[in-house]
């Protein structure tokens, strides 16, 4: 199979038709129409084998995932998703692998109303490099800046599932069986909080998505708006697989494990009700975990009321060069 049959069987086809693609694969660029109203939102994320995922990942579980962690992004600036190109480097045409990978992918494409509009494909190191566009109300998206004191700080679903799983693959922790699918489908299948970005439209003061960890990620809040913050951590949502890890993890998978793709945001007091209605229709829990400070600097209180120190915080992939 050489490239161009490789993009044609698996790429060109693609399930997705949009009205707004006025020209999609197939040409040297695609031609997209933006709704006169609206502001274009961009993202890009790059998942690279070994580094992202271990080498040998499903198939389905890599092309999930590649989209997921894009529609994350759109989702934590409140934006509707719309479009998506996917650069491939691949070590062969594999076509079992090709097969599984398309799977996965277009399944969440589907789900999110996502059409494939472009890319470019070569012979490498197995990398995905997706990139995602979608659309917000003008001046309306979603930021890191803008969270006050006094806000509360929100997160949705659990938080440390997918770190659970990690570790769970890598045989650092045990599990009672029943909960091993749940915490590997965290970690590789994680689902994308789209519909409750979309939202948090006058509610939500600032926002992120939870991918390096909640210390990480609301630490970007809390500088990018020049505010501190104080967080409990008996307020923290876990599942019901975090109770048999906790003697073996602590707080810290919760706290500093990546791959949550969670959000988190802040609320000022006056919209808490507004924003328990709303969260009727986000289709996952919503836990206030704290409240925004003027001080600058996070504040960890444990079940007891003392200060609590984080071993972690986050991941950072350039840490130590
Ligand atoms: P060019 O040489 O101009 O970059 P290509 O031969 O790489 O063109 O691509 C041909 C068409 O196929 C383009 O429309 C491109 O966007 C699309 N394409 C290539 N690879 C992918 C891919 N992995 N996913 C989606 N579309 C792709
Ligand atoms: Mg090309």
């Amino acid at each position: 199979m050489n490239e161009f049959e490789l993009i044609r069987e698996y790429f060109a086809r693609q399930p997705v038709q949009r009205a707004d693609v006025v020209l999609g694969i197939g040409d040297d660029a695609a031609v997209l129409e933006v709704p006169a109203d609206r502001q274009l939102v961009v993202s890009t994320d790059l998942l690279v084998s070994g580094v992202h995922f271990p080498a040998g990942t499903d198939a389905r579980a890599v092309g999930h995932k590649a989209l997921a962690v894009n529609l994350s992004d759109l989702a934590a600036m409140g934006a509707e998703p719309a479009w998506f190109t996917l650069n491939l480097s691949l070590p062969s045409a594999d076509t079992e692998w090709l097969q599984g990978f398309c799977h996965g992918l277009f399944e969440l494409a589907r789900r999110h109303g996502v059409a494939l509009v472009g890319g470019d494909t070569t012979r490498g190191p197995l990398t995905i490099g997706v990139q995602i566009m979608g659309f917000v109300a003008r001046g309306v998206a979603l930021r890191r800046a803008g969270a006050r004191p006094g806000d509360g700080i929100y997160v949705t679903g659990t938080l440390g599932d997918a770190a659970l799983g990690l570790r769970l693959l890598q045989g650092e922790i045990k599990l009672p069986e029943e909960f091993h699918a749940a915490v590997v489908a965290r970690l590789e299948r994680p689902t994308p909080r789209v519909a409750a970005g979309q939202r948090l439209h006058g509610l939500a003061t600032a926002c992120i998505d939870i991918s390096d960890g909640l210390l990480a990620d609301l630490g970007h809040i809390l500088e990018a708006s020049g505010v501190g913050a104080r967080i409990e951590l008996a307020r923290l949502p876990l599942s019901l697989a975090y109770d048999p890890a906790f003697a073996q993890v602590g707080w810290e998978a919760a706290l500093a494990g990546g791959d949550d793709y969670e959000l988190c945001f802040t609320v000022p007091p006056e919209q808490a009700d507004e924003l328990r209605r709303a969260a009727v229709l986000f289709g996952v829990s919503c836990t206030r975990i704290g409240v925004i400070e003027g001080e600058p600097g996070l504040r960890i209180v444990d079940q007891h009321g003392g200060a609590y120190a984080p071993k972690l915080t986050g991941f950072d992939h350039f840490r130590g060069d």
